[in-house]
């Protein structure tokens, strides 16, 4: 049990970002099996977060919100919405999500185009 509030709020920054991250890199035009890797991907992740309060928290967000993984525009904003109901409960501010595409840029490039990455 993580009882260390730094610890949980750091893993919780980090969770977040990288969770944020693979939205944002998610495609455009899914696949169904792009699809359906991000919604077993989701449901994973929800049961291997290390802080057992916050996952649980999570696993009832996943039932009562489905991920909407249409397209990469639905499947940040339910990213966004699910974060902004975790502020909402721990009373910090509810983030505007028409600033997500900034914030969450990997860094990474996607294709074998460009030699420096
Ligand atoms: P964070 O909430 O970690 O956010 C980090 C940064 O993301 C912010 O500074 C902002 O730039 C950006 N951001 C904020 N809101 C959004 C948004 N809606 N969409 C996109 N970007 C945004 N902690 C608990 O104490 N109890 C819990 O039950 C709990 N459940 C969690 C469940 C999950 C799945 C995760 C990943 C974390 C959970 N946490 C929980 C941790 C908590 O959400 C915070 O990560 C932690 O408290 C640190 O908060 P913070 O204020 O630094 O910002």
């Amino acid at each position: 049990k993580m009882q260390n509030q730094t610890a949980r709020a750091e893993l919780g920054r980090a969770g977040w970002r990288f969770l944020h991250t693979v939205l944002a890199q998610y495609p455009e035009e899914p696949s169904e099996d792009e699809r359906e890797t991000l919604v077993g991907f989701l449901h994973l992740f929800s049961r291997v977060y290390p802080c057992r309060e916050c996952a649980e928290h999570f696993q009832i967000y996943l039932k009562k919100y489905p991920p909407q993984v249409s397209s990469r525009q639905t499947a940040m904003m339910w990213g966004c919405d699910v974060h902004n109901k975790v502020n909402v409960r721990l009373g910090k501010p509810v983030f505007d999500c028409a600033y997500i595409h900034e914030l969450y840029d990997c860094g990474c490039s996607d294709g074998p185009e460009d030699p420096n990455e």
